[in-house]
Order: structure tokens, then sequence, then C-alpha cells
């Protein structure tokens, strides 16, 4: 047989991984599984002791995890995540664009009515700068670093390039009325960027790919999915394979992207969303 065997693909054991936007929900699953897997993590968020209890309880585990305070809509606090991620690990083999929100302003609302708020000719313009600042500002701001940091490891150690993922949406494909406008330009914006980053970085041996979830059970928009049982519920009943996805569900795609599994992948844009692609079960 040719080729290293499959299991031994994903192994990622000495490595290294930073996550933005670990504290909680889809990145927090991230550094799990780059912990699990063997990674060494660092987990960042704009929610410093959110990142630090989650780290601490990863090294209480057993794993290697440290943490750092970054809000990604800031370009000099994401160079410093992945310098003080660097001086501590030696390099970055992996790095996680995910910290992201919904600012809030959907056209409807999660119980299905129409929002006075969510509509373009009303639509309050700081609800948009926010959310174009931190879901695409901060993909851009943390794929520059990653990119930086990256591309130094072939002028200084024996690595070469990377794997960065990119937290997208199924938002970025379909209207996703519940979420407001801003969001599905941002991430519509995200992918489109992932694929221009994926062309510009492979000759350097640096991996772009996204990750476009359907609907995960998070903390996203204050957390209304998990106060709310009856529109969770109403959710579930929606997506085609009959219910709202958990976090854990996201592992195995992040490390087929982040390891050598996903060597000959880059520039795709890999729905995980229970076939919300394919249209609501129900007209929303
Ligand atoms: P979440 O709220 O559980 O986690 C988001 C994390 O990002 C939080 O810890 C938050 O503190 C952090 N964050 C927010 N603003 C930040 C900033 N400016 N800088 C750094 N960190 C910041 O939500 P989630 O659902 O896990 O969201 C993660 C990503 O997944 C986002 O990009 C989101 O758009 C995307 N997504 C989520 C869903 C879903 O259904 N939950 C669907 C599609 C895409």
């Amino acid at each position: 047989m040719a080729g290293p065997k499959t299991l031994d693909q994903f192994d990622i054991k000495g490595r290294s991984a930073l996550v933005t936007g670990a504290a909680s929900g889809i990145g927090l699953a991230y550094a799990e599984c780059m912990a699990e897997a063997g990674a060494r993590v660092t987990l960042t968020d704009i929610d410093a002791e959110g990142a630090e209890r989650e780290a601490k309880r990863l090294v209480d585990e057993g794993y290697e995890a440290r943490w750092d305070v970054c809000d990604v809509s800031q370009l000099d606090q994401v160079a410093a995540a992945f310098d003080n991620h660097v001086a501590a690990y030696g390099g970055c083999d992996i790095a996680f664009a995910n910290a992201g929100l919904d600012v809030g302003g959907g056209f409807w609302t999660p119980e299905g009515d129409r929002n006075p708020e969510g509509q373009i000719d009303v639509y309050d313009p700081q609800r948009w700068y926010k959310s174009i600042g931190i879901n695409l500002t901060g993909v851009f701001h943390t794929v520059r670093e990653a990119a930086r940091v990256m591309k130094a490891h072939e002028r200084n150690d024996h690595r070469r390039g990377g794997s960065i993922v990119i937290t997208s949406s199924n938002a970025a494909e379909v209207n996703e009325a519940i979420v407001g406008v801003p969001y599905m330009a941002a991430k519509a914006g995200v992918k489109h960027f992932m694929r221009h980053a994926a062309y510009e970085l492979a000759a350097y041996g640096i991996r772009v790919n996204a990750i476009a979830p359907g609907p995960f059970v998070t903390n996203i928009g204050d957390g209304w999915v998990k106060k709310n049982p009856a529109a969770k519920k109403a959710w579930d009943e929606l997506v085609p394979v009959g219910r709202m996805a958990e976090t854990h569900q996201i592992k195995p795609l992040a490390l087929l992207l982040a390891s050598d599994a996903g060597s000959y992948m880059t520039g795709a844009h890999v729905m995980i969303d229970g076939g919300m692609q394919l249209g609501p079960i129900k007209p929303i």
C-alpha cells in the first residue's frame, strides 16, 4: 500500500493550534478537538474569563492549553495573540478564525414574528458596522496574522505552511432571515475571501477552508436557543434531519480540515447543516 494509513493522517500530535472565539460554542469544540487529537492549543476570546476558565479545564483534564484575550475586530490584539502563541509553542500550525456573533435585528424573531427592527429601511447602521467588523473584518485580521506566522515557518524552522479553518455559515449560501442582513453579507464575504486566501497561500503550503454550520445549539444570539425550549423545538422541526446540531458534531470535520487528512483540500466551503441548504422542512 502506498502512502500513510488513513487514521495516521489525522494525527496532529506535536502541532499547535490557535482558536478565536474559543470560550464558547463551536470555537470551544474546535479547541477541545485540537487538544483531544494531541495538539497544543491557545484559546482566545474577547471574553477573557471564559477563555481562561476553559483553558484551565483542558489543562486539568491533562491537555496542553493556554489562553489569551483577543477582540478579533482589533488587528493589534489579533497580532499579539499570534505572537504570544508563537512565543509559547514555537510556531502555529493550525488557526481557526471562528469568532463571530449575531448582532440581532433579524427579519424574523426566533418565535417567527416579523421583527420591526429587522427591516432594511429602518435597520440600525451601528448593528451593520459591528457585525461586519467582527464577522468579516475579524476573519481578515485572523487570516492575515495566521498567514504571517505560517509563512515564517519556512524561514525559521523545519516546518512548512499550515492549515487555516474559518467558521462561515449556511447563511453565506441561503437567505437565513432570522440572523439579519449584515450577518448574511459578512458570511458571504467570508466565503469569497476564504477562496482568495486559499488561492494565494497555496504556494506556501498553507491551506484555507471554511466550515459552514447550519443551526447549532450554542450561546449565539444571547443563547436564545438554550433559554427558549419552544423556539428550539420549532427549529428542530425545520431541519431536514430533524434536530439542531450539538457542538461535538463539528469536531470530526474540524480535524479533517486541520490535519494532513485534508491535505488536498483548500478553498472548500463545507456545509454541515443537517440538510438546511436543501430548504427548511416547513416554510419559515
Ligand atoms: P457562541 O456565542 O457560543 O460563541 C462565540 C464566541 O465568540 C463567544 O465566546 C464570544 O465571546 C466570542 N466573541 C464574540 N465576539 C468576539 C470578538 N469580537 N472577538 C473575539 N471573540 C468574540 O456562538 P457560536 O455559535 O459558537 O459561534 C461561533 C461561530 O460559528 C461564529 O462565527 C458564528 O457566526 C458561527 N455559526 C454559528 C452557527 C450556530 O447555529 N450556532 C451557525 C453558523 C455559523
